[in-house]
């Protein structure tokens, strides 16, 4: 079961990708290290609501 979820990036808070996920595999709030054009480095994303 594939749910779609929001990753923002931590240090400005901007919703910079779309994805989905395994609830199954994942349950808990997603956390990916991404590029933020924001910030222009790799931050942690984070699942948002
Ligand atoms: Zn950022």
């Amino acid at each position: 079961m594939r749910v779609k979820i929001v990753l923002a990036c931590t240090d400005c808070k901007q919703r910079n990708y779309n994805t989905t996920k395994e609830k199954k595999n994942t349950p808990d709030r997603l956390e990916r290290k991404k590029y933020c054009r924001f910030c222009k480095k790799h931050t942690v994303h984070r699942e948002t609501k």
